[in-house]
């Protein structure tokens, strides 16, 4: 295998300002900026509009704003500071993946997949009269530089946790990635999944944050987003209370504790069983259901006998649920395999029987290395 360079950073330059951030702040927040500067309230909604609405990257496109608040603004080292694309990786599939750079040059991965991943919830059904009218895509964020679950089976694992985002780098990843794309938000239909590099609910109050002014921001509805965990029991927790709630996806990836704990230590802290009653808390409308993920690894979890057990496991906990089968995607010094296409069209077939509702995740972008589990800012 060839070795893998990692960018490190791409550092930032030391001004004599000490740059400061305006996206990433809600309008109450801007608007004591803008108090602070002695200017009307109304001043606080245009720049407010101008940095989740217009998504402009200068203070000087902002031209609502009198030149003379823009250069007041500017003196005292505000930016709108939304994170930079640094990087482009484009796949065969026409995937997408970026090296996104926040303020300290530390860079994450964000994903672009123009016709999704065939497995949200009403892409197998929902068809327009005219598909050339508007886009249908999903991009896929990330909420940590790095990750503190140490997932055998998952490259960004490997990075250990470097940092959590901020709200403003979490918003500002989708935020970046709609300019790049030109996306209208109201016309093209995105959905977002956290399922890039990193735990949300280890970095639970900044991701809250990032989802708050997502859907009242930029405008796109938490019904279209997705956030994936690991079985953080406490986040789930808190989650529960939440009242804008994305749909929640759990990386099972097991049919029991044992198989689990093997691939995914922190069932030892927090066993399948605690994490189903904790799931049993969310309130849930009639048609929604939650999304069990499955990564499958060749002779580990992905026999048959895993799939009447699993089978079983979904049945007996009550929960509405939705299985999406990802077959495993390699990475360097990971030691497992790749179920063959025929394995697992049997283990879902085998599911499907069992009367349980399962998707099978096309893998995206794997030749650039932008497929789940995947991310670890590989450069080659
Ligand atoms: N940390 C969160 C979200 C990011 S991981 C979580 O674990 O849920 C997103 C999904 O990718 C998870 O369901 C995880 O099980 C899966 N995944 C991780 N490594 C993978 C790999 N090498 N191949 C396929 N899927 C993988
Ligand atoms: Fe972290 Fe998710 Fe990878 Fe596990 S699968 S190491 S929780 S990113």
């Amino acid at each position: 295998m060839a070795s893998f360079p990692q960018i490190e950073g791409i550092g930032t330059a030391g001004g004599a300002i000490a740059e400061r951030s305006l996206f990433g702040n809600t309008l109450e927040q801007l608007a004591e900026i803008t108090s602070s500067f002695g200017l009307k309230n109304y001043r606080a909604r245009q720049l407010w509009h101008a940095l989740y609405k217009d998504r402009f990257s200068s203070v000087e496109e902002i031209t609502t704003l009198p030149d003379s608040v823009r250069e007041q603004l500017q003196a005292a080292g505000w930016v709108v500071g939304l994170p930079q694309i640094v990087q482009t990786f484009t796949s065969v599939d026409g995937t997408e993946r970026y090296l996104i750079a926040g303020a300290d040059g530390n860079t994450v991965e964000t994903v672009w997949m123009p016709n999704g991943d065939g497995a949200e919830p009403g892409d197998l059904t929902e068809e327009t009269a005219n598909p050339l009218d508007y886009r249908r895509a999903t991009i896929c964020v990330s909420s940590q530089v790095g990750c503190a679950v140490n997932c055998q089976f998952c490259l960004t694992a490997k990075l250990g946790i470097q940092r959590n985002l901020t709200a403003g780098e979490i918003a500002g990843q989708v935020a970046a990635v709609l300019n790049r794309q030109k996306v209208k938000v109201g016309r093209d239909r995105i959905n977002l999944v956290f399922m890039g590099m990193g735990e949300p609910f280890l970095n639970y109050d900044n991701f809250t944050a990032a989802v708050r002014l997502l859907v009242e921001a930029i405008g796109i509805p938490e019904s279209r987003m997705t956030v994936s965990t690991s079985g953080i029991l406490p986040g789930i927790e808190r989650f529960a209370q939440e009242t804008i709630r994305p749909k929640l996806a759990l990386s099972l990836n097991a049919p029991n504790d044992e198989i689990r704990e093997r691939i995914m230590p922190i069932t030892r802290k927090w066993p399948i069983a605690r994490l189903f009653d904790a799931l049993r808390s969310i309130p849930m409308g009639p048609r929604q259901r939650f999304t069990f993920e499955y990564v499958l690894l060749q002779n580990i979890n992905d026999r048959l006998h895993h799939a009447a057990e699993l089978a079983a496991l979904v049945r007996n906990s009550g929960l509405p649920v939705t299985v999406n089968l990802i077959a495993w995607n390699p990475g360097p010094d990971i030691p497992y395999s790749m179920p063959s296409p025929e394995e697992v069209s049997a283990f879902q077939k085998h599911l499907i029987a069992s009367g349980v509702q399962t998707y099978l995740r096309r893998p995206r972008g794997r030749d650039i290395y932008a497929a789940c589990g995947q991310l670890k800012r590989t450069v080659a």
